[in-house]
């Protein structure tokens, strides 16, 4: 059979390690699972209701267009309609659909070390990528990646906060960037942790998308919404682009629990904000503790923590966190997701 040898080049999604893998003589059985940037909260009690009212439709197809998700979407975002929104399943689908829109041959451009998905999914739909190292305070370095747009570029992808390193760049840093960058290059911002930054003005982050052709907002219910097993995320973009992005989608991808789901929790601002303000209790406890045992860390603006410790440390105490060089980073360096109180009791314990 012809296959693509492209494809031969992309490694398998090389997972955390778990429980089984690890020899530590932890005398429990109940590791803590800090991998994987999941909020310890789950979902609000109105997504859950949400989704076991579906139960009874579960015969029928989801809504194609997730008409009342998209609206909620649009109304949270102000200037924006449903037809600037475009959903998939887990922002992984819509970042897919992005690249699809794209004419090839051509390159992407993303920041290094970033989300890996970037590389693999600009792979398999026959896309080169550039990877532009980030800067000496692991923040994306937005003059770096201008300097290597060429002809040949289709997109760059700006992980916003960024995934490992939790940095982020203010909103006119972005918007200089953005007004930079040539008209025919797509910028996607990854605003997988959008909820989570402390500035205030980085909420008017979807004005770029209003004001701009080729620049597009991705966002996900996996984090701040604990909805990560129900894969709803969405895309902030402008009309014509969210019209291509609908002709490239696999329809019918988002299930209707998720879609119900994330509307509900979209109905509530207030607990999705007092959520992200937990976590960031817990994340300057975190720190904190970090900075007292001497251990250098990046200091981050969404609910995981880069820290200058090996895995290791933390499996004394039956803590599971993931390995820094699995993401790109050096041996010796680990991301760790913020849990709740007891779990990072527990991942503190390990300092000690
Ligand atoms: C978690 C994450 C996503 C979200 O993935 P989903 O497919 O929505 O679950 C996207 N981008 C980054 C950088 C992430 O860390």
């Amino acid at each position: 059979m012809k296959t693509r040898s492209v494809l031969e080049g992309i490694g398998p999604y090389n997972p955390p390690r778990l429980r089984q893998e690890i020899s530590v003589d932890y005398g429990s059985d109940e590791f803590v699972k800090l991998t994987m940037n999941e909020l310890s909260f789950g979902p609000l009690p109105e997504a859950r209701a949400a989704i076991v009212e579906t139960l009874s439709r579960a015969g029928r197809y989801p809504d194609r267009d997730a008409d009342p998700l998209r609206e909620a979407i649009a109304r949270a975002n102000t200037g924006l309609s449903s037809d600037n929104v475009v959903v998939g399943n887990g922002s992984s689908e819509t970042l897919v659909d992005l690249m699809q829109i794209l004419d090839r041959p051509g390159e992407v451009v993303i920041p290094w070390p970033s989300f890996p998905f970037y590389a693999s999914a600009a792979r398999v739909v026959g896309l080169d990528i550039r990877k532009i190292p980030l800067d000496d305070h692991h923040r994306a370095d937005p003059d770096a990646m201008l300097a290597a747009v060429t002809p040949e570029t289709r997109a760059v992808i700006l992980c916003n906060p960024n995934n490992p390193s939790g940095t982020y760049l203010p909103l006119s840093e972005v918007r200089r960037f953005a007004e930079a960058l040539p008209n025919d290059v797509l910028l996607i911002l990854d605003e997988a942790y959008y909820e989570f930054v402390d500035d205030p003005t980085y909420v008017g982050s979807h004005d770029l998308v209003l004001q701009s052709e080729n620049v597009v907002s991705t966002r996900t219910f996996s984090k701040v919404h604990g909805l990560a097993g129900f894969r709803i995320g969405y895309g902030l973009a402008p009309r014509r682009l969210a019209d291509l992005v609908w002709r490239a989608h696999v329809p019918f991808s988002v299930n209707q629990a998720g879609q119900a789901a994330a509307t509900a929790s979209m109905g509530q601002p207030e607990a999705i904000a007092q959520r992200s303000r937990q976590m960031k209790r817990e994340r300057e406890r975190v720190q904190d503790a970090f900075g007292a045992a001497g251990l250098e860390y990046v200091p981050s603006h969404t609910n995981f923590v880069m820290v200058g410790a090996k895995p290791g440390l933390f499996e004394r105490t039956g803590v599971l966190v993931r390995e820094g060089e699995a993401l790109g980073y050096p041996v010796g360096w680990s991301r760790v997701t913020i849990g709740g109180p007891e779990e990072n009791d527990r991942l503190l314990a390990a300092l000690s």
